[in-house]
């Protein structure tokens, strides 16, 4: 009967965070699994069905209220717990992208060549997210917290941009603070930003004529695409110097012998600051509307992606960064330690040793490297990404050795890593009203005014059947 009553009183005697922890832990080796499922059946964006199924099956058996197929993704849904406010919102990713099928072994080798795999590590994004929701959900629960969890599923980071059409959708209306994480080489949070990105195909239409017999009645959309390069190319010098341009020629035309009557660039443009970016995009449409004047071709631009660069938040950064210290790093096992070595060995030049111990949080800004739909959210709501680590030290994103990892028990160390801190931080939040205001304040200092924009119209389709990468 005594042992009893300390029983019944431990959870209520034990801090919130303390708990959460415990609740953390208590789940780790279920969410681990679900994590290595995912990893072992990558899926491209748009059509992660099985990852997506298995994370919100999961989230419902654990008493989360689904809405299935959201903004009209048939993998994208969000799960809720509880009522009213406060609302926090945990956002979870579970994409692949494509000819990075790999095995868990620190050498190059695919299960399957050409097919996909888990290089950006949203296996484990997901799986943490989901994680960390189902502790809090039970804190709250033994504590009788008002407010909700929400976990998002959103899909197709790598080059849909599922996000954009969930806040189209008003699913980010009523969230007061959203938190994610990604997958990288060190426990880190901080006040870096990302790079906004903008994206389109240009369609060039001339007409076909024998290359030989007859050029003077053919008009080159070879040549209106090569023109609007080299304007590019022109531009390249007099734009910021932050500035990134990259491009394909994804369809050159059938033959040399035939005056080609299409022709396709896919173009890419980055900058840190999406306004800047609309103008450098501006210029672009400029030598694309050049290149086909010059050469008597029409040109056509099919917008793609579109990505807001990341809003800081140094209110939620110092909350994260506070959790993420005490929610601490680990240490390998002497198997770990080999594995993330032979890893190291494969890189041109390894970066440092393997420490996933080490917390590095501070106040360091930056405008990072790569680009997220994380970054369209964090101009709608108060929003802190911070990263883990899931990969030995010098581990870039997109690679083999990304996926190697992903699929091992270091990945999973870090996904706990990221599941700890993101769990303490929800609970600190749900407590402290305080704490969600002085998000909201942060996050209106940095807007200074401004507002989100998209070239991803409100109310357009998502390219739910869109097979290619544009990874970011
Ligand atoms: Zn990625
Ligand atoms: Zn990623």
């Amino acid at each position: 009967m005594r042992l009893l009553t300390i029983l019944v009183l431990l959870p209520v005697t034990a801090t919130a965070e303390d708990a959460v922890l415990g609740r953390v832990a208590a789940h780790f080796d279920r969410f681990g699994a679900i994590s290595r499922q995912i990893w072992e059946t990558p899926e491209l964006g748009f059509h992660e069905q099985k990852s997506s199924a298995l994370l919100r099956d999961e989230l419902r058996a654990n008493g989360f209220t689904i809405a299935d197929a959201v903004a009209g993704m048939p993998t994208a849904f969000t799960a809720s717990w509880g009522s009213g406010k406060p609302v926090v919102g945990i956002l979870g990713e579970f994409d692949a992208l494509p000819a990075l099928s790999q095995k868990d072994v620190p050498v190059q080798e695919a299960v399957v060549a050409g097919a996909p795999g888990h290089g950006c590590g949203h296996n484990l994004l997901g799986s943490g997210a989901a994680l960390a929701a189902v502790a809090v959900k039970e804190e709250m629960q033994a504590r009788g917290w008002k407010g909700t969890i929400r976990y998002y599923g959103t899909p197709a980071e790598e080059g849909g941009g599922g996000k954009i059409y969930m806040i189209h959708a008003g699913l980010f209306r009523d969230v007061d603070v959203v938190l994610t994480w990604h997958p990288g080489d060190s426990n880190r949070v901080n006040l870096h930003s990302s790079l906004a990105n903008n994206g389109a195909k240009f369609k060039f239409y001339g007409i076909a004529s024998h290359a030989a017999a007859a050029p003077d009645k053919g008009r080159s959309a070879l040549d209106g695409a090569l023109l609007m390069l080299h304007a590019v190319e022109m531009l390249r010098e007099h734009v910021p110097q932050e500035t990134r341009m990259h491009y394909i020629i994804s369809n050159g035309g059938s033959a040399p012998n035939v005056v080609p009557a299409f022709s396709e660039v896919n173009m890419v443009a980055r900058h840190p600051d999406m306004t800047t970016l609309d103008g450098i995009w501006q210029r672009i449409l400029k030598c694309a509307q050049a290149g086909a004047l010059a050469t008597e071709t029409r040109v056509e631009v099919e917008q793609s992606t579109n990505y807001a660069n990341t809003l800081p938040n140094d209110a939620l950064s110092a909350l994260v960064g506070r959790n993420m210290r005490k929610a601490g790093g680990y240490q390998y096992t002497a198997e770990e330690r080999k594995f993330a070595e032979e890893i190291q060995k494969s890189f041109a030049s390894a970066k440092g040793l393997p420490e996933p111990d080490k917390v590095l949080a501070d106040a360091s800004e930056g405008s990072g490297s790569a680009s997220s739909d994380v970054g369209d959210v964090s101009w709608n709501v108060p929003t802190l990404s911070f990263t883990a680590a899931t990969y030995a030290p010098g581990t870039a994103a997109h690679t083999w050795q990304a996926a190697a990892q992903a699929g091992t028990s270091i990945g999973r160390n870090g996904m706990l890593v990221a599941a700890r801190t993101l769990a303490l931080s929800a609970v600190d939040l749900l407590q402290d009203p305080n704490a969600i205001d002085a998000a909201k304040t942060a996050f209106e200092k940095r807007k200074a005014g401004r507002s989100w924009t998209t070239h991803i119209a409100a109310g357009s389709a998502p390219p739910v059947n869109y097979r290619e990468s544009n990874s970011r």
